[in-house]
């Protein structure tokens, strides 16, 4: 049987000045339970194409289906399957982690006891123990990335879409939250996240797209990519790939 696709990006453009693509044509999908990572250098692409299919900007050619929904003709629904955490997002510092899981999941839920089991799942899966009840403007970099992520999957989406999810993070975080997306991915949910660190999506993900200029140049499994082009790591398919263009 044919693996469920829970996005078909179809042909998606952007040109933000007329005559200027900041994408062209993008085209890929994601599967049930995979973890796609878009991979490029800065200004390649990545945010514009997340957050076209995000709903949170406009696609000037193309579209994209999220569990069947078009974002051109269904965003409604294509925002209740998903979730998406900004390069740059930021919590209430003034709230404690465990008030702002459950803000939010007030936020998102369709009723009193949905919120609470939202908020009981965030408060668990950002691993912040007795941390929870300090105040955020006291977490570290990577405890408030750990809440955001956590805030961002809690209410389990179909797909999440993560800009950088471990950007500015040490090893040890990193390491932490890629174990987070690995876990929940093998429980089903999908992952579309953008990098720009290549080494570090060798090992989160399934299948990765290489972006650059605009333009999505390769997709595929890592190993199957190294193979192909007879490289030992990502930095050098990517490279390749340009260079053959
Ligand atoms: P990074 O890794 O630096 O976040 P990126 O791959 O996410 O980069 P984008 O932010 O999507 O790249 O940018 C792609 C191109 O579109 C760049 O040339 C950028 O300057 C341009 N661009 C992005 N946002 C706008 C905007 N609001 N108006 C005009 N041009 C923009």
């Amino acid at each position: 049987m044919e693996p469920i696709k829970v996005l078909e990006v179809k042909g998606l453009s952007k040109q933000y000045k007329k005559g200027v693509y900041a994408s062209e044509k993008v085209t890929f999908d994601v599967k049930k339970g995979e973890i796609f990572a878009l991979i490029g250098p800065n200004g390649a692409g990545k945010t514009t194409t997340i957050r076209m299919i995000a709903t949170l900007l406009q696609a000037t050619e193309g579209d994209a289906l999220v569990a069947g929904y078009s974002i051109l003709t269904d965003p409604d629904k294509v925002r209740r399957n998903i979730t998406y955490l900004p390069d740059e997002a930021g919590a209430y510092k003034n709230m404690t982690g465990r008030s702002y899981l459950k803000f939010m999941a007030e936020l998102y839920a369709d009723n009193k006891e949905q919120a609470e089991e939202y908020a009981a799942e965030g408060c668990r899966m950002c691993e912040l123990g007795d941390r929870l009840d300090d105040k955020i403007s006291s977490y570290s970099r990577g405890m408030q990335r750990k809440l955001l992520l956590a805030r961002a999957i809690m209410s389990k989406p179909v797909l999440a879409i993560l800009d950088e999810p471990t950007s500015g993070l040490d090893i040890i975080n990193a390491l932490e939250i890629r174990r987070m997306i690995k876990n929940l991915a093998a429980e089903g949910m999908s992952f579309l996240i953008s990098s720009h660190n290549m080494l570090e999506i060798e090992y989160v993900s399934d299948r990765v797209g290489i972006i650059a200029k605009g333009h999505l140049l390769e997709t595929g499994k890592p190993s199957e990519l190294l193979e192909k082009y007879d490289t030992k790591n990502l930095e050098e398919v990517f490279e390749k790939a340009v260079n053959a263009q």
